[in-house]
C-alpha cells in the first residue's frame, strides 16, 4: 500500500469538504448554493466571448487589468490587489503563505466550513469559537496566538451583518495574525471593510465573482491586502491561476456596476419580502445580509424531513448536520418565481 502510505497523515486523516449538490436539470429550483439566479452582466458575456479568440496562448500572470479595475471600483492602489481561481483559491494561498504545521487557525461557529478543511490540509489546529447570542461576537477576544482568523460579513450559513466598530474590535484583538474579512456576500447589503485597509496591516478582504455577479462557473476571486503582505502571497500563487476567459469576464463584470446594483438590489428585496413571509409562516428567520436565510424549525428532525419534502418536489436547499444549525435550512434568494414556487411548496409542507 505504498500509494496511500505516502500521503501526509493530516491529508489521510481529513475529511474532503462537500459542496451542495449541483443539479443541471432545469426543472429544479435550486436554492442550495447561494448562486444568483439572474444572468451576469450581457457585457460580461461578450468579453468572454471575445476573450476566446486567445486561447492559444497563456493569460497574463497577474490578471492586471482585472487588477486595475478593480482598484478604480474599489478605490485602493493596483498593488493592493491579488485574482485567484474563485476566492477559495486567495484562502488556499494564506494557509500555504503563512501557516507552519501547529499553526493556529480560529473562526467563530457556526461560519464557512471550507476553513476548517484549508487548516486540516495544512496540518493547522482550527479553532472555532461559538458566537455569544443570536451570532455576535464574543466580548471578550483572546486571540494572541491565532495566525488567521476568518470572519465572513456578512456571515454565512446565519447572514448576520457585523458593523464596522466590531471588525475594528477584531482586528486589534489579532496581534500576531492577519484578520480575513470574507466579503462574499457584501454587495447584497452596505458593510465593507475596505476604508479600514489604509489603517490595519493584518487586514485581508477576499472577494468572490460568484454570488452578486453570477459568475460562479467562471471561478474568480480577488483579495486585497497592503502591498507587503500580497508581494507575499504572489509568491505561492500559481501563475495562471486565472484564465483569459475569467480574466476578461471579470473584468467587465466590474465595470458593470450599474447591472450589480440592479441585480443586487432586486435580490436584497426578495430576501427581505422573504424573511417577512416566512415569519408570517411563524418560522423563525434570522435577519440577513446576503443572498440567503436560515431558518430554524422546530427539532432537527423537522428541519431534515422539510428539507426531503423540498427535495422530492424539485426545490433544493441547504441542510447542515452541524451543531447548533441541525433544526435549520439555509435558503438561497432566486428570482421572485424560484420564491413563489418555494413558498407554495414549503406551505403545503408545513399543513
Ligand atoms: C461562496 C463562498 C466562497 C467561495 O467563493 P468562490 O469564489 O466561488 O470560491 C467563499 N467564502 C464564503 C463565505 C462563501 O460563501
Amino acid at each position: 500500500m505504498v500509494g496511500k502510505n505516502v500521503v501526509r497523515a493530516c491529508i489521510r486523516d481529513m475529511q474532503a469538504y462537500i459542496p451542495g449538490d449541483a443539479a443541471e436539470d432545469a426543472a429544479v429550483v435550486k436554492l442550495n448554493q447561494n448562486e444568483n439566479r439572474y444572468p451576469p452582466s450581457p457585457r460580461a458575456v461578450k468579453a468572454i466571448e471575445s476573450a476566446l479568440a486567445g486561447v492559444a496562448i497563456y493569460p497574463e500572470s497577474t490578471s492586471r487589468t482585472l487588477r486595475e479595475a478593480a482598484a478604480t471600483v474599489y478605490d485602493v492602489p493596483v498593488d493592493h490587489v491579488i485574482a485567484g481561481n474563485g476566492s477559495d483559491d486567495i484562502l488556499r494561498i494564506l494557509f500555504h503563505c503563512c501557516c507552519n504545521p501547529g499553526d493556529v487557525a480560529v473562526a467563530f461557529h457556526p461560519t464557512y466550513s471550507y476553513y476548517a478543511t484549508l487548516a486540516a490540509m495544512h496540518d493547522v489546529r482550527y479553532r472555532l469559537i461559538d458566537f455569544e447570542g443570536e451570532y455576535r461576537l464574543p466580548d471578550s477576544l483572546n486571540l494572541d496566538d491565532a495566525k488567521l482568523v476568518f470572519l465572513p460579513n456578512p456571515n454565512a450559513p446565519t447572514g448576520t451583518v457585523f458593523p464596522e466598530a466590531e471588525i475594528r474590535r477584531l482586528l486589534q484583538a489579532v496581534p500576531n495574525g492577519l484578520v480575513v474579512v470574507d466579503e462574499a456576500y457584501a454587495d447584497f447589503c452596505a458593510v465593507t471593510a475596505m476604508p479600514l485597509l489604509r489603517e490595519f496591516d493584518n487586514l485581508v478582504i477576499v472577494r468572490t465573482f460568484s454570488k452578486s455577479y453570477s459568475l460562479a462557473g467562471l471561478r474568480v476571486g480577488l483579495g486585497f491586502a497592503r502591498p507587503e503582505l500580497l508581494a507575499e502571497l504572489e509568491k505561492v500563487r500559481d501563475f495562471y491561476n486565472v484564465d483569459r476567459l475569467a480574466q476578461a469576464g471579470a473584468e467587465a463584470a466590474l465595470l458593470d456596476q450599474d447591472w450589480l446594483r440592479y441585480i443586487a438590489g432586486k435580490v436584497a428585496a426578495t430576501r427581505d419580502a422573504t424573511i417577512t413571509a416566512l415569519r408570517e409562516l411563524g418560522l423563525t428567520v434570522y435577519d440577513s445580509g446576503a443572498n440567503f436565510v436560515l431558518v430554524r424549525f422546530p427539532s432537527a428532525a423537522r428541519a431534515r424531513e422539510i428539507y426531503e419534502g423540498l427535495r422530492s418536489r424539485n426545490v433544493l436547499v441547504r441542510y447542515f448536520d452541524t451543531r447548533g444549525i441541525d433544526d435549520c435550512l439555509r435558503v438561497s434568494i432566486g428570482t421572485d418565481t424560484d420564491m413563489d414556487v418555494f413558498k407554495k411548496e414549503l406551505e403545503a409542507l408545513l399543513e
